[in-house]
């Protein structure tokens, strides 16, 4: 069995000037929003319903408040998409877990304290999980800002190091918007802003029993 998969993130509300490619599985890896309006979602929710893709999975990201002020609502407003936060779902035979969570910095929406705080939320994720989605990336991988500061979350990184996934889909940190394969694990940073333009189109992934491959 193959699936195509169209990987997105950081769309912070251009998604309509995405071109997305058809495929079995839409995933979104959170920051749908800039400032987190409840308006935000239900557009995000529209355009995510006039896809084709039969299943979609998303979480939010650091941008996407309502989530957090009025969890209840904003869970409401995604009927198109399956919404995850510290919870999974199965698709097509993959075990699927999303998380939005990432380390501190300054007084974003889902930010914990590196150590404990935030291991305890990587703890939560399933040892048999195919296909991990997290807003932010682990330490040293496709983390790094414009300025050279690696990012990423240390906690996340061992963790990984027991689940090795198949696939590890984040964004967050749009300037590091790529793709790294390990033996384990296919890394993807979706994020398609740069600054304020869309500079990226969608991440096409091809999945064929086991293994995950960037086109
Ligand atoms: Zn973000």
């Amino acid at each position: 069995m193959s699936l195509t998969i169209v990987a997105i993130s950081d769309t912070h509300g251009r998604h309509r000037e995405l071109t997305v490619p058809p495929g079995d599985l839409l995933l979104f890896a959170g920051d749908l929003s800039n400032h987190g309006f409840p308006e935000d979602i239900t557009d995000f929710n529209d355009w995510l319903g006039s896809l084709p893709h039969p299943h979609k999975v998303m979480i939010c990201g650091n941008h996407d408040f309502h989530f957090e002020r009025d969890p209840a609502d904003a869970r409401r407003r995604i009927t198109h998409a399956t919404y995850l936060q510290d919870s999974g779902v199965e698709v097509c035979g993959l075990r699927i877990w999303g998380s939005p969570w990432q380390p501190r910095f300054f007084d974003w929406a889902f930010n914990l304290d590196r150590g404990p705080e935030i291991a305890a939320k990587w703890a939560l994720i399933p040892d048999d999980t195919d296909v991990l989605i997290t807003h932010g990336p682990p330490a040293g991988i496709l983390d790094k800002t414009s300025r050279g500061e690696a990012t990423g979350c240390v906690d996340l990184l061992w963790r990984l190091q027991e689940l090795k996934p198949q696939l590890h889909l984040f964004g967050h940190i749009h300037e590091a918007a790529g793709v790294v394969q390990t033996p384990d694990t296919l890394f993807v940073n979706a994020s398609i802003g740069i600054g304020n333009r869309v500079g990226r189109g969608p991440v096409v992934l091809t999945w064929e029993g086991q293994r995950f491959t960037a086109r």
